[in-house]
């Protein structure tokens, strides 16, 4: 009999698996239904021989020390700093909006404080912040919202900005300097020899025993355990019995080009044409040097494998019900993105996974523990309260 059983062996499932067959002695079985570890990061070498990722690209950034140096025990790292660039009205324009982003789309010379009356030359205010369309047009107006945010929003979640939460677009920072860099955390960098290499590391325990190609439905009657932590859909877990949490899924399409540049900046947007809404360059982000380079195509689409919880208030209160049903199971713990239907980033969901082995280890970190660092998180008790693991997260960040 195993002590713990794990459904998904991703970020979520994989850190609770090691750290409680290393911490613990616990004997642990995780189970995925996909035929790889490492859940929506995996990465392979494809039939050219260069990395990509199968699931989109994943970049690594965090502001939380804690969890950055837990990841390192299993890999090293490359620094990486994420650039994207915007294709609108024919030009390739730095993204998120900096002033290099304002004074090559309309051709001016602005210097930081110029481009800050600039924008609230443009901003349309508004006094009560409801939409993302309210987010973005209080804080860059109308023309930049239509050229940047409004037709890349419909094709990525088939709804108009005006009728999606605030949360969406406010992730996307306006910036009145030329950093040109998508994400200013504190740690930016890629596992060096990839994500799934690290999670092999990771789950390289006698204690644990992986068990691929397997879905949880297909064996729940027949496995034995004391306590079982899941990390799939929510809704799945109870049968869909107050209906499907609805999701937003997206189809890649891989290639390969017999060059060794396809474009000039690891990620192009293309918030206005094609049915496509993004192209990825992997071997920017890898640093692979190849005489061939791979990219991937994301179309975003209704069905399919569940990727983007869509943040909708009738959502969240649907999720309410399914939330309250998991919490009346004591030993059922659900972890990860989709058992707890909210778009957490990688380090979000590792930060979860130790809160919850805390909880479960039934000890805080003590000053011997973190000094060796064996325990990693300093938690709230309420260990899955999802808004306290952010706010731990961002104040991490800001104290640096
Ligand atoms: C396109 C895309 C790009 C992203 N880019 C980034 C990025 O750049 N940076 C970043 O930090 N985050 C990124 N993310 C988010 C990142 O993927 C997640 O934070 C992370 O994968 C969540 O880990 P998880 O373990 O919760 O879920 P997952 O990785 O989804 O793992 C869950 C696993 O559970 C398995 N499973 C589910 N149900 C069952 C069942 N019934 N039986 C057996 N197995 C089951 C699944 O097969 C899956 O492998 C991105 C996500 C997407 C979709």
């Amino acid at each position: 009999m195993f002590d713990y059983v794990i459904i998904g062996a991703g970020f979520a499932g994989s850190v609770l698996a090691e750290r409680l067959a290393t911490e613990m002695n616990a004997r642990v079985l995780i189970v995925d239904r996909r035929n790889h570890i490492a859940g929506n990061a995996y990465d392979y070498y494809n039939e050219a021989g260069i990395l990509v990722h199968k699931y989109g690209p994943h970049i690594f950034h965090t502001n939380s020390e804690k969890v950055f140096t837990y990841l390192s025990r299993f890999t090293g790292w490359r620094p990486y700093e994420h650039r994207v660039q915007a294709s609108v009205d024919g030009q390739l324009l730095p993204m998120p909006i900096n002033a290099d982003t304002l004074n090559k789309m309309y051709g001016l010379n602005l210097n930081c404080l110029q481009v800050e009356e600039f924008l609230q030359s443009v901003a349309e205010p508004c006094d009560n912040i409801k939409t993302s369309e309210d987010v973005v047009v209080s804080r860059v107006g109308r023309e930049l919202y239509e050229k940047f945010f409004r037709n890349y929003t419909r094709k990525q979640w088939d709804l108009d900005p005006s009728e999606l939460d605030a949360a969406v677009t406010a992730r996307v920072p306006i910036r009145t300097s030329r950093d040109d860099r998508y994400f200013t955390d504190r740690f930016q960098a890629m596992p060096v020899e990839g994500y799934t290499r690290m999670f092999e590391k990771m789950l390289d325990h006698p204690n644990i025993h992986i068990m691929l190609n397997t879905d949880y439905n297909d064996i729940k009657d027949e496995i034995s355990f004391r306590e079982l932590v899941f990390t799939g859909p929510v809704d799945e877990y109870f049968d869909f019995c107050y209906g499907k949490l609805p999701y937003r899924s997206l189809q890649f399409e891989h290639q390969t080009h017999d060059r060794e540049q396809f474009q000039p900046a690891a990620v192009v947007n293309y918030p206005n044409e094609h049915a496509y809404t993004r192209v990825t360059e992997f071997k920017y982000l890898t640093g692979q040097e190849h005489k061939k380079t791979s990219i991937v195509y994301e179309y975003p689409c209704a069905e399919g494998d569940p990727y983007y919880p869509i943040p909708q208030p009738q959502n969240a209160e649907l999720y309410a019900k399914y939330k309250a049903m998991a919490e009346a199971l004591p030993d059922v713990h659900f972890a990860g993105r989709l058992a707890t239907y909210k778009y957490y980033n990688m380090d979000q969901v590792v930060a979860q996974s130790l809160t919850l082995f805390q909880k479960l280890s039934g000890r805080r970190p003590t000053r011997s523990a973190q000094s060796a660092k064996t325990a990693l998180v300093a938690v709230p008790s309420t260990a899955l309260d999802a808004a306290r693991i952010e706010k731990s997260l961002e104040q991490e960040g800001s104290a640096a």
